[in-house]
């Protein structure tokens, strides 16, 4: 509790009570949810023209489908892809502001996790030609989760490794069964973790402030939610890392029977 504020006494000076940490908590709580009421709306309105956006992309594409130019046809993929990253993006954020006031809705089915990886791979390899990004493979595994969640945490840890490390270097995705549960990992060769803040990366909007990555912009909430997401499927994720000498960013889930 901080001390902020008027304690009272009685005359035989027993404390009676204290006001001041009680209101500073209370301010703290309400800017917390006119916060998230804030990024709550913002996202729903952004979901509108994104749609209409999609949509239009699609029909281009059907249209466009006879051409033979080939920048149309890549022009049109990568306009794809991103759209769907800023999906992701927005979903995230609804995600986040949901997730205050209740618990993450998981819309669970029977799916193949490694198919899911190699997809999003391929995908990442369409818009990120700075890095080399490897796949290890881990021979069909299936697991009953929400697809979609999980692979939004398999998208933001691939982006992490690939924002958090400099040009030209590696991104090893690797699937590993380990009895009944499946590991995936995701490791870079960039900038690395201090200690200290290793254990604070999943926290809500934190973001480590140091001069490699002052340039490099985010809001602080992706490993947050891609936690939550994790635990709300009873798995673990984690990070290994050294600072300046890479990071492993994990996640283990249960195997479907
Ligand atoms: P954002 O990237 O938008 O800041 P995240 O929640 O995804 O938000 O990450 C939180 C912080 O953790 C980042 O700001 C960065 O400081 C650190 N971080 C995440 N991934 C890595 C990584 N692969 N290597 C080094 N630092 C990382």
């Amino acid at each position: 509790v901080r001390a902020k504020g008027q304690a009272y006494f009685d005359k035989e000076d027993r404390p009676l009570r204290f006001i001041g940490s009680v209101l500073e908590i209370t301010e703290q709580k309400e800017d917390e949810l006119r916060k998230n009421d804030f990024i709550g709306m913002v996202s729903h309105e952004l979901k509108t023209p994104l749609t209409s956006l999609t949509a239009i992309i699609q029909v281009a594409k059907e249209k466009l489908k006879n051409n033979t130019d080939p920048f149309i046809a890549g022009a049109m993929e990568k306009a794809n892809v991103q759209v769907k990253r800023m999906g992701n993006m927005i979903n995230g954020f609804l995600n986040i502001s949901r997730l205050e006031s209740a618990k993450l809705l998981l819309d669970k089915q029977r799916f193949d996790l490694e198919t899911l990886i190699e997809d999003l791979v391929q995908e990442t390899r369409l818009t990120v030609t700075s890095h080399t990004i490897n796949f290890e493979r881990c021979d069909h595994v299936f697991i009953v989760a929400d697809r979609d969640k999980i692979g939004s945490v398999v998208t933001n840890l691939i982006s992490n490794a690939v924002k958090y490390s400099p040009k030209g270097r590696t991104v090893d995705v690797e699937c590993k069964a380990e009895g009944d549960k499946i590991r995936v990992s995701i490791t870079d060769q960039g900038m690395g973790l201090k200690p200290q803040d290793k254990e604070r990366v999943f926290d809500r909007y934190f973001r480590v402030e140091n001069n490699s990555s002052k340039n490099i912009s985010g809001f602080g909430i992706g490993l947050y939610l891609s936690a939550e997401i994790i635990r709300g499927h009873n798995g673990h994720i984690g990070v290994e890392s050294e600072s300046e000498n890479g990071s492993t960013f994990y996640f283990t889930l249960p195997v479907a029977v």
